[in-house]
């Protein structure tokens, strides 16, 4: 990595509406991308992302600051930069050739050096042989294949994303992470740096060797992190899971991943942290109500009459949105932070996600793991567990912390419980490791 940064934004706003209206999208927001560098942008819906590639790609100039590229002020379209964003606008007239033709020929270049480049672009991202098929054709993560193959003929110094893999089934979305990172790292493009805006904590750790992390109201930059784990990179090693975990705390607004607040297991010195027994639909609810409220903090007392539940319902779950990172507490307040955004913004599966490795590290359910991990066939029954937890606590606190242990444990795909023979198991992808 050269000393000298490819791309730079000094003290940018964006400033959007006017009047009543106006507000501060953006707030000055300082970066360098350097050659060589893969950057993720992470951070709840409306922290002004898709804002700052915008501006970086020139298609927008910022209300105030300077983009610098290559020491230079830019002004006006960036033409070394090309964008990828969400879902692909690719010309339904024309073939998948022809889509990936027209960017060359923008450029310039010439047939038939241009239908070999073309042909050539679209091996690489997987499409031999799909060429004269047109987008009505193909799935929506071939179409999404086409418009990085487009994205790449212009061959770009830098390379903008805008969530590129999110609206792909998980399938697809992890096929062409590993061919973004193959041409990326296999130096098969002249791309110098690449910056991509995420919602998914474990693909910006996947592909990321930084990730910058926002949050909004204003729009800003709260921390960085970076990743300095050789690719390919295994998802399930420790090494990465605590990348993860470290991600998930600052995002949670915790400056150490294993904070006190979380007591200790059963069996071990300390304090056991029961878990506050809540559904998850409840838990889910209230984070969504306070990030469409758009309130920074919010009192809990109005939140009693808002919800129409009792206080001591609201008690129990501002406390777990609280062991979770999802909130803060403070003074009769609560405060949602950047991963309870996300969490709240996210799709079902990406919920599970952020929910699983949150509710991993709590000791409670810790334990639970590692004596479920450790028992023949993985699996235990109900009442053994409730034999070791009524050494901690009255009967009846020992079964209300099961049944929450279970519900979280199955939310977050954990473990299963067969109710018949009362039998609770760990899950399969958690076998393995
Ligand atoms: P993100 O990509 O992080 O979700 P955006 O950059 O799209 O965030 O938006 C940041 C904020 O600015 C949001 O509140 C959004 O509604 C607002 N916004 C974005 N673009 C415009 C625009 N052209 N005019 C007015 N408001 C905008
Ligand atoms: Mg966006």
């Amino acid at each position: 990595m050269s000393a000298e940064p490819l791309m730079q934004l000094e003290n940018i706003y964006q400033i959007y509406g006017s009047g009543a209206r106006r507000f501060t999208a953006v707030e000055d927001v300082n970066m360098s991308l350097f050659p060589g560098e893969f950057v993720a942008l992470l951070g709840p819906s409306g922290c002004g992302k898709s804002t700052l590639l915008r501006i970086i790609t020139g298609l927008q100039p910022p209300s105030k600051g300077k983009v610098i590229y290559r020491g230079e002020v830019l002004r006006g379209v960036n033409f070394n930069s090309s964008m990828i964003f969400q879902t692909f606008a690719l010309f339904p007239w024309l073939n998948v050739i022809e889509n990936v033709s027209l960017a060359l020929q923008v450029k310039g270049i010439e047939e038939p050096e241009r239908t070999q480049k073309a042909e050539d672009l679209l091996d690489r991202v997987g499409l031999d042989g799909f060429e004269s098929a047109y987008p009505r054709e193909l799935s929506g993560g071939m179409r999404q294949k086409v418009g990085f193959a487009r994205a790449m003929a212009v061959e770009p110094e830098l390379l903008c994303l805008d969530e590129p893999f999110s609206a792909l089934d998980v399938l697809s979305a992890e096929a062409l992470r590993n061919e973004l990172l193959e041409l990326w790292t296999g130096g098969k493009i002249p791309t110098k740096a690449i910056l991509m805006v995420s919602h998914n904590i474990e693909e910006a750790v996947f592909l990321a060797d930084r990730i910058i992390i926002m949050d909004k109201q204003p729009g800003r930059i709260i921390a960085e992190h970076r990743i300095n784990l050789p690719h390919p990179r295994q998802r399930k090693s420790p090494v990465f899971q605590n990348q993860v975990d470290l991600v998930y705390a600052i995002l949670a607004g915790q400056t150490l991943p294993e904070n006190e607040e979380l007591g200790t297991a059963p069996g071990e010195g300390g304090r056991t942290r029961q878990l506050p027994k809540v559904e998850i639909g409840d838990l889910t609810g209230l984070l969504e109500y306070l990030t469409e409220s758009g309130e920074e903090k919010y009192d809990i007392y109005l939140l009693e009459d808002e919800l129409g539940i009792n206080s001591d319902q609201l008690l129990l779950l501002t406390e777990a949105a609280e062991l979770l990172g999802f909130a803060s507490i403070a003074k009769g307040d609560i405060e949602i932070t950047p991963l309870g955004q996300t969490y709240a913004e996210a799709s079902i599966l990406g919920r599970k996600e952020i929910f699983a490795s949150r509710v991993r590290r709590i000791p409670m359910m810790r334990w639970l793991l590692t004596m479920l991990k450790a028992s023949d066939k993985q699996q235990l029954k109900w009442n053994v567990i409730q034999t070791a937890l009524s050494l901690e606590f009255p009967p009846d606190e020992a079964e209300v912390q099961i049944e929450t242990l279970i519900n979280w444990g199955r939310y977050g795909e954990l473990l299963v419980y067969e109710d018949d023979s009362e039998t609770l198991t760990l899950e399969t992808s958690l076998q393995k490791v």
